[in-house]
Order: structure tokens, then C-alpha cells, then sequence
């Protein structure tokens, strides 16, 4: 009962599968009450009756996040139920990787939409209500290819790097108002990320990362307990910066 979370507002997006799913649980059973946002309603529903049924506060909030409008609806209702959003988890993102010669643009167009302008939007969306409030906290889940350059990923990287981007200057926009800010950097994590992406382009890659002994991946709880940890350091505490990856990747 005396969890640092308990009653802590919090709106994850991309909460319907992987990471983010997995933070909404985590953060819910340390007392947090949680928004879930993404866009299949029925996965949400779904974990807002598992986690109320647990006894805690879970609210359904179907939106694209690509969709400026939609975004600021899903924040305007979770602000009217809980009163406020003091965290922000954007964990809402695509992975198609190819070669650049090789790649359909719109593949690029819908991860800089997802991966950037999602995030982007959804921070915008919870930042003036934070700054009134005095308090907030903002992760953005980026990857360890928002620092690392491989083959097959550029526009992936790309989205990821200017996240990187977004997020170190949107920590010195709100210094002022003492706000926290993190970029969370994954490594490879079992989750439907990989699902969407051509099966022979992830192959060829997935070997190409480990030592071709087959990798181990980290779950989607490893990443969510270090969220965990993010949100629950010391109030005069920011947890900048987390590059976070299996052992057995390069
Ligand atoms: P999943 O595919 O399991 O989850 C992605 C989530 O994003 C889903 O909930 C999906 O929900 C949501 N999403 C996708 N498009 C939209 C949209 N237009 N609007 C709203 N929500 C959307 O993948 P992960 O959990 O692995 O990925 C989460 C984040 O972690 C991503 O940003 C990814 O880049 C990052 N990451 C993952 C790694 C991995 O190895 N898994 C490694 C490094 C980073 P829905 O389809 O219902 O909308």
C-alpha cells in the first residue's frame, strides 16, 4: 500500500499488445491507475477488466495516434476520469525493416507517423495539463536503434534517432517546471513487434545480431520493470537515459 505509484495517473499508448501491455499491468499492480491507449479496442477492454478485476483503476481508451484529434480526445476523457495525467508511457510503434533500395515509402511514411508523430502528439497532448499541475513524467520508448546504425533499419533508425532528438530537448523544455523526461532503449523483446515486419528481411537480421547461436530476447516484463524503475526513482531524481538490451545481443 505504499507503493510510490499508488494513485499515480498514468496513460500508456500502444497498451493493446508487447511493452506497453505489459507496463500497463506492471504499473497497475503497483496501485497506479492506468489509460490504455492503441487502436484494437477489444485487447484493451479486455486488460481493463483484467486489471480492475485485480482491484485497480483501468480505463479502455481506443485511438490511432496518428490521428492528432484522437490523441487529445483519449487524454482529454483519461484527465476527466482520474483528474489528471501525471506519466505518459509512448510505447505505440511499427517496425518495418528493408533496404532502402528495396523498401515501399509508405512503409517509412507509416513508422514516421507511428514511431515519431504518435509519440510527438501524444506528448503535446499531456503537457500543458503536467505543467499547470506542476508534476509529470514523460518515457518515450525508443530502441537501440536510436543509437545504433544497421542495414535494413534506416527508416526505422531514423524515427528512433529523431525521438532521441525530440525527447532530449523536450527535457530542456520542461526543466523549468522540474517535469521528468526518459528515453527508454530497448534491445530485442519478444512482442508482435516482429509480426508485421517481411519474415526473410527479419531473419537475415535476427541472425546477424547475436553470435548465431540463437538469441535470447528479453521479455516484455525485463522492459516494463525497468519503466518501473524510471517512474519509481526519487522525486529529485531523472532517469535520462536507458540503453537496455539482451546479453546476448551485439
Ligand atoms: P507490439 O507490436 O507488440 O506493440 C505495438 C503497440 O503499438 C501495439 O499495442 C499497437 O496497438 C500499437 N500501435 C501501433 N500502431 C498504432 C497506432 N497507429 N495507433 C495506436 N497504437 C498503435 O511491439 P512492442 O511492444 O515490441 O513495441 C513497443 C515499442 O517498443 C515500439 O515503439 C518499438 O519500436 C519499441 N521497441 C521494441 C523492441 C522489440 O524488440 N520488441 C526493441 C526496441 C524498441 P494496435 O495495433 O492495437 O493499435
Amino acid at each position: 500500500a505504499s507503493s510510490p505509484l499508488l494513485g499515480r495517473r498514468v496513460l500508456v499508448t500502444g497498451a493493446s499488445s508487447g511493452i506497453g501491455w505489459a507496463t500497463a499491468r506492471v504499473l497497475a499492480s503497483h496501485g497506479a491507475q492506468v489509460a490504455l491507449l492503441a487502436r484494437r479496442a477489444e485487447r484493451l477492454t479486455e486488460l481493463a477488466q483484467e486489471i480492475d478485476s485485480a482491484g485497480g483503476h483501468a480505463l479502455a481508451l481506443p485511438a490511432d495516434v496518428t490521428e492528432f484529434g484522437q490523441v487529445q480526445t483519449a487524454v482529454d476523457r483519461a484527465t476527466a476520469e482520474f483528474g489528471g495525467v501525471d506519466v505518459l508511457v509512448n510505447s505505440a510503434g511499427i517496425m518495418l525493416p528493408g533496404l532502402i533500395a528495396e523498401a515501399d515509402p509508405a512503409d517509412w511514411d507509416r513508422m514516421v507517423s507511428v514511431n515519431l508523430m504518435g509519440s510527438m502528439y501524444a506528448a503535446r497532448a499531456v503537457l500543458p495539463g503536467m505543467q499547470e499541475r506542476g508534476q509529470g513524467h514523460i518515457i518515450n520508448v525508443s530502441s537501440n536503434s536510436g543509437r545504433v546504425h544497421q542495414p535494413s533499419f534506416a527508416a526505422y533508425a531514423a524515427t528512433k534517432h529523431a525521438l532521441g532528438a525530440f525527447t532530449t530537448i523536450l527535457r530542456k523544455e520542461v526543466y523549468p517546471s522540474r517535469l521528468r523526461v526518459t528515453l527508454l532503449e530497448p534491445g530485442a523483446t519478444e512482442s508482435e513487434l516482429s509480426q508485421h515486419a517481411d519474415q526473410e528481411v527479419l531473419g537475415d537480421l535476427l541472425a546477424g545480431m547475436g553470435d548465431g547461436n540463437g538469441m535470447r530476447l528479453m521479455t516484455t516484463d525485463d522492459v516494463a520493470n525497468a519503466i518501473l524503475w524510471s517512474l519509481t526513482a526519487p522525486p529529485h531524481v531523472n532517469v535520462g537515459e536507458i540503453l537496455y538490451t539482451p546479453v546476448d545481443q551485439r
